[in-house]
């Protein structure tokens, strides 16, 4: 048997932006991932394994980990990170756009064209939450006028509509049929917030992942696989404040 050296394992693994911790194992033989309750990637790696190999077995995998985290209802996590300076950009319904900081306008405002924060939120203490503020703002507005025709299409209705942060997760259904929306949906083309919308409500008459509930998502959504890939991939992008 070769002596094995002990590779130099990195304490992360990111592949396409995707990130995964690495956690080096004496007792497993094998490489493997779970997903952490808060959705992050966890890489198992045992010790001895030449790095490489584990690189090269992870990147076979991405698009397994893409489908278990949508099974789980669970973003992507993926390092997103916004200065709140002139230039950057802000997805907002699909697009991107470029902020401008400016005191022409009081707090958070959007033209259009341009997202526009003051200088007061954006070099104050908390601009990510002034930012989320107003993406909340914006879905609380938007959100339940995209919900209603999909509500009379299904037939399902929730008790009520709540925009908030939701950690890793879309969409949720709280007690009593009311549903949960992440504010951070507002960042994704219309066509895949709808499948959000439509997942999530045929959660309201099928609670688990059962192919009974798929097949309510495919009546509502025919093309529902293709717009499930694209929340797969743009939600690893999303920033999430
Ligand atoms: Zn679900």
């Amino acid at each position: 048997m070769p002596a094995t050296l002990t590779p130099c394992v990195p304490e992360q693994l990111v592949l396409d932006g995707v990130v995964f911790s690495v956690r080096p194992s004496s007792k497993r033989r094998t490489v493997g991932i779970t997903v952490d309750r808060d959705g992050s990637l966890l890489l198992h790696v045992p010790d001895g394994l030449a790095w490489e190999r584990v690189e090269v077995w992870a990147r076979s995998k991405r698009h397994w980990v893409r489908d278990k985290l949508a099974d789980k209802d669970l973003l992507l996590s993926r390092q997103s990170t916004r200065e709140f300076v002139s230039g950057e950009g802000f997805d907002y319904l699909g697009r991107r756009y470029r902020l401008k900081v400016t005191d022409e306008i009081e707090g958070v405002h959007f033209n259009g064209g341009r997202i526009r924060m003051h200088p007061k939120l954006a070099y104050g203490p908390d601009p990510a939450g002034a930012m989320a503020a107003w993406y909340r703002e914006r879905a609380r507005r938007w959100l339940p006028g995209r919900l209603r025709p999909w509500q009379a299409r299904m037939a399902l209705h929730p008790a009520g509509v709540h925009v908030r942060g939701l950690g890793h997760r879309w969409g949720s259904l709280g007690a009593g049929g009311r549903l949960n929306l992440h504010w951070a949906v507002m960042q994704l083309p219309p066509t895949v917030v709808d499948y959000v919308l439509v997942h999530e409500l045929a959660h309201l008459a099928v609670r688990d992942h059962s192919p009974a509930f798929w097949e309510l998502v495919r009546t509502a959504v025919p093309d529902y696989g293709h717009r499930r890939e694209r929340l797969a991939l743009l939600g690893g992008q999303v920033w999430l404040g």
